[in-house]
């Protein structure tokens, strides 16, 4: 079978919380001034009530309200497909599928998160959402969720992807999301850095202190969070409690799952509905992708930092590059986070994943194969999954059953497929020195 689709009936009901099946709690966020554990009040100025229990809650399953899940049925269930062609075309023994998160309006999981959101913030009163964007995916699919609920949505977008990529902006515009370059002269934080470093191409975590800000000034305003929290990892696990019903309805289980991180949402969301699996016995691993130019999993260190350059959010304990850390313009893509989710840090600590990191010339590779096989064009993070599938598949045997997460289409960054066409895209690995300069900064616990 090629495809396996799911019945709108058979959309779920409730996200799946691992917080209670974790081997050892999560490190708690840290308020820096106080150096205690973050009082959940203090996070009101921020985040939408709901949110924040969710990020502490215990209990194991928690229900989808019937208006988010009225969202996600305009592209939910998405299908999981067997990647026939690009098994022949690599030679490979064992099967290979993905989860296809591309098919949403926004083209790529984070609507997930984003409706949830947006919807628990209206529900409580509030219109008005600020968040940072990266590559611009997030902010397109936070102000995808403000048009379905009738919420303004401004967005403070990294320079350099503001500059490469324009029509994100139009997308955002044509939802009614407000764009702005960051750093802008909206915020104290940015004022600040435009003055000190008038070149600076951005960063996402300049991007996050500028929209933090925004929001603790502003009373009628919340800040929405892309990736890297437990409640978003919570509403992205929607991904994986259907690939774990459509690989029963074949009558399969899977041996390897491989997604790409960042902040570590699609991957997290796709494989913690599985995790239970490995922690009774069965033979599965998941595999944590990563780009060499921000090796947060593999070159990392697990310890509390900043969430942000600006040092304006609590401390988070967590694999992290520095949150001074600025990666290089030339590299294409949205992985580019100082840090990770709290949870998969914890995770990758107790040895229940792996990660692997691969230079971004030869992840294009892998998505124009996987392009030219199974048709569609791969956004440059979700090349990292397909790069780190198709190395498993070599080594794998008839047994194996590869799933990787396909978490977004490529069709607003075609000007990084033109570079790499062009032969300009360059490898680049963060230096080591410089991780150990970043690294030296971490603030005491
Ligand atoms: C944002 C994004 C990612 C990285 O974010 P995670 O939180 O690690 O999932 C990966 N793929 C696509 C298509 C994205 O838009």
């Amino acid at each position: 079978m090629k495809k396996v689709l799911l019945n709108e009936e058979e959309l779920p009901k409730k996200w799946y919380n691992v917080l209670p099946d974790l081997p050892e709690p999560v490190p708690p966020p840290i308020n820096p001034a106080t150096k205690q554990p973050v009082n959940p009040e203090d996070l009101k100025a921020i985040f939408s009530e709901e949110c924040i229990e969710q990020e502490i809650s215990d209990k194991r399953f928690i229900d989808i309200p019937e208006e988010v899940r009225k969202v996600y049925a305009m592209w939910r269930p998405t299908p999981l497909v067997r990647a026939e062609n690009l098994e022949k075309a690599i030679g490979s023994k064992a099967k290979i599928f993905y989860k296809n998160e591309s098919v949403s309006p926004p083209g790529s999981h984070k609507p997930n998160t984003a409706v949830a959101q947006v919807y628990y913030n209206k529900r409580e009163g509030i219109n008005k959402l600020v968040t940072e964007t990266g590559a611009g995916q997030w902010g397109s699919a936070l102000s995808f969720a403000g048009a379905q609920f009738g919420a303004e949505v401004k967005v403070y977008m990294v320079r350099a992807s503001y500059d490469q990529k324009p029509y994100r902006k139009s997308l955002m515009e044509a939802w009614g999301g407000k764009c702005f370059s960051s750093p802008t002269d909206l915020t104290e934080i940015g004022r600040k850095i435009r003055k000190e470093f008038p070149d600076t191409s951005g960063s996402l975590g300049i991007a996050i202190s500028e929209a933090v800000e925004d929001a603790i000034t502003h009373k009628d305003t919340k800040y929405a969070i892309g990736s890297v929290s437990n409640h978003v990892l919570l509403h992205q696990t929607v991904i994986g409690l259907e690939v774990e019903k459509q690989l029963a309805d074949i009558d399969i289980k899977p041996t390897i799952m491989i997604g790409c991180v960042g902040g570590g949402s699609n991957f997290g969301g796709f494989f913690l509905p599985f995790l239970p699996r490995k922690l009774n016995g069965e033979n599965i691993r998941f595999i944590a992708v990563e780009p060499k130019a921000c090796p947060t999993l593999t070159k990392g260190l697990y310890k509390y930092d900043y969430g942000d350059t600006g040092k304006v959010t609590p401390l988070f304990k967590m694999y992290t590059l520095g949150s001074s850390f600025v990666p290089p313009a030339i590299h294409a893509g949205g992985l580019r986070y100082h840090g990770d989710s709290p949870i998969l840090s914890l995770l990758k600590k107790l040895n229940l994943i792996e990660a692997q990191a691969y230079y971004q010339r030869e992840v294009f590779e892998a998505g124009v194969l996987f392009a030219r096989t199974e048709g569609i064009l791969p956004a440059p993070e979700t090349n990292h999954a397909i790069k780190a599938a198709i190395e498993e598949a070599k080594k794998a045997t008839k047994d194996d059953v590869i799933v990787f997460n396909f978490s977004g289409h490529g069709h607003f960054d075609l000007a990084a497929y033109d570079a790499y066409f062009r032969g300009e895209l360059q490898d680049y690995a963060y230096p080591e020195k410089d991780i150990l300069k970043a690294i030296e900064n971490l603030p005491e616990v």
